[in-house]
């Protein structure tokens, strides 16, 4: 059985050691001498936690709890401790300089058992008993086992490595060569827990690579996607049929169901179910299968509206977290299903899992499949990243629906692609645009319009072809101003010398009379506006427009042209 002596050498080692080689060297070799269940625990102790990151590491063991700790191990005043402390700023020091305890006994096991049992101690008076079990271990030590008693419990080791070194190390103690690293790496991406994967490879070697499977409440690492600088890039990588999901600016989250235990992750593998209680309420109410795993993202979201992610942020937070789900409401919108009724999914193609996803689900306002559009049309492709952009979403993701497009855990590779608006330049234009036409708004703008249809003139088919469904820029004092300019010129029927596609029938008709300047990005071409169209083609569309100013100075004949448009192009 392996003493806890063993561990606090080498923790003195590899605080002298600077060179990475040497780390890893020292670990392996330390790692080889241990039984495989020592291993496991080696491993959660090596990097100064007592399990794997998805569960719950935090003893709770603070400054204040620490001092009671030495204070009754040690037989010391508090305020002794307290001064101690002061001095030397770190409870492992006090803990060893306090500590004249020549001799222990102290195993690994018994170390990291109570470890575990001080984490799980709960409920009523657990203060106290949290510190009587830390300071029956401190009291047991010796001044060396002392200082890295504290440090573990207080969550403060750290030596300067993380979990890439000891993966490395892993793969030079058993598989014989630390050439196998990226496959041990491969292997962490599944089996995200370090202690298990650690006491597997003790046990088999190279064997134990390949053979993990995602399990319910074991996260796997995300598949994250990869990025290019132009949308011709991405035609051509993607090159026949394609996916765009709507990309969210949110959280990132794993949903693991078994039954009626429902657990969240973190993008990091993190725990975050106390965080967000009302998304696993809503998983329960909107999942049908028994056990799956789900991947999505959480978006603050209210009314139907996306709102910023700054909102989202103010629920990372440990303490009054009932308040908050009130005040920043959210919605998770699944985009991936891993794993189903005791099958993995991962090797599955997207549109298998993609189906799988949909049957299982029921939308509701707190759970919702992102939306998306599959096809070989780019134009489509690229309407759709502009939808998106006006909802107030970061952009899209481009998925892969090829037959080899499977779920790759930990990979940033090129079946996800992801189109940002950050990456558009703005080509700053301004445009006199007529209005036509007026959508209602929904939300906070409930009561109001939410979006004008808005047309350029064609001057010799002496008709208004639109150009922009025009949604942002708005200030609160608009709204009240164009409310009242969209009433006096609402009318029943369409006029003749409007030309509207049927994809962007308005729900007010208006009566060519108010000119808006608005600013647009980019000139592109598209099905559904009717500006320059010929022969029913593609009209001309004015993408990300922005609503600047109403021009009072301004009648609908003198509205930017067609042609003028023509030239922008
Ligand atoms: P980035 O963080 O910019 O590398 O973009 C990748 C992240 O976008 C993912 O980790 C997700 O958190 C997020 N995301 C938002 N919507 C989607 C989606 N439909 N599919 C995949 N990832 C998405």
């Amino acid at each position: 059985m392996a003493s806890f002596r063993k561990l606090v050498e080498l923790y003195e080692e590899l605080d002298n050691s600077t060179s990475h080689m040497k780390i890893i060297e020292l670990l392996a070799e330390h790692f080889q001498s241990l039984e495989p269940a020592e291993v496991k625990i080696t491993a959660y102790l090596a990097l100064g936690t007592i399990g794997p990151r998805f569960e719950k590491i935090d003893l709770g063991i603070g400054d204040k709890y620490g001092i009671q700790a030495i204070s009754r191990a040690y037989n010391v005043d508090k305020e002794k401790v307290e001064i101690a402390f002061g001095n030397q700023g770190d409870l492992g020091d006090v803990a060893s300089a306090l500590n004249e305890r020549q001799r222990s006994s102290l195993t690994l096991n018994y170390v990291f058992q109570h470890f575990v049992q001080i984490r799980d101690i709960s409920g009523k008076g657990s203060q106290k008993r949290k510190i009587n079990l830390l300071a029956e271990v401190l009291s047991k030590a010796r001044p060396l086992e002392s200082r890295y008693i504290m440090r573990i419990a207080q969550g403060n080791l750290r030596l300067g490595f993380g979990e890439k070194f000891l993966l490395e190390a892993l793969a030079l103690a058993f598989t014989g060569s630390r050439d196998n690293t990226s496959k041990v790496e491969d292997t962490y991406n599944i089996c995200t827990d370090i202690g298990q994967l650690g006491e597997s490879l003790a046990n088999h070697g190279m064997d134990s690579l390949g053979k993990f499977s995602i399990k319910i409440g074991r996260p796997v690492q995300m598949m994250l996607a990869s990025r290019v600088d132009t949308m011709e890039e991405l035609n051509e990588k993607f090159s026949g049929t394609m996916a765009a999901e709507e990309k969210y600016d949110g959280e990132r989250v794993q949903v693991h169901v078994d039954g009626d235990n429902i657990k969240a992750f973190s993008r990091r593998l993190t725990y975050i179910s106390a965080q967000f209680p009302d998304v696993i309420e809503a998983a329960r109410e909107s999942v049908k299968a028994e056990k799956i795993v789900l991947d999505g993202e959480i978006v603050a979201y209210r009314q139907g509206e996306f709102r910023p992610f700054q909102e989202l942020m103010q629920r990372r937070r440990k303490y009054h977290v009932e308040e908050y789900v009130k005040k920043i409401p959210v919605t998770v919108f699944f985009f991936d299903v891993l794993y189903l009724n005791g099958k993995s999914l991962m090797k599955w193609s997207y549109p298998e899992r993609r189906q799988v996803l949909e049957e299982n689900l029921v939308e509701t306002e707190k759970v919702k499949l992102a939306g998306r559009v599959v096809s070989a049309d780019f134009s489509r492709i690229q309407h759709f990243f502009d939808d998106c952009v006006e909802k107030g979403m970061e952009g899209i993701i481009i998925k892969s629906v090829k037959a080899k497009s499977t779920y790759r855990p930990g990979k940033r590779g090129w079946l996800w692609v992801k189109w940002k608006k950050e990456y558009i330049e703005d080509v700053r234009e301004t445009f006199d645009l007529v209005i036509v036409g007026s959508y209602y708004g929904k939300g906070r703008r409930k009561g109001s319009f939410g979006a004008l249809l808005c047309a350029v003139l064609n001057e010799s088919e002496k008709r208004y072809e639109t150009l922009a469904k025009v949604g942002t820029g708005f200030k609160d004092e608009d709204f009240e101003e164009i409310n009242d300019l969209l009433k006096k010129y609402s009318i029943e029927k369409k006029p003749v010398n409007i030309l509207i596609d049927s994809n962007m029938q308005p729900d007010n008709y208006i009566e060519p009379a108010v000119v808006i300047e608005v600013i647009g990005s980019e000139i592109t071409s598209s099905p559904s506006h009717t500006s320059g169209q010929e022969n029913s083609g593609n009209g001309y569309a004015l993408r990300f427009p922005r609503f600047l100013r109403i021009r009072y100075d301004k009648g609908p004949g003198d509205a930017t042209t067609v042609e003028e448009v023509k030239h922008l192009k």
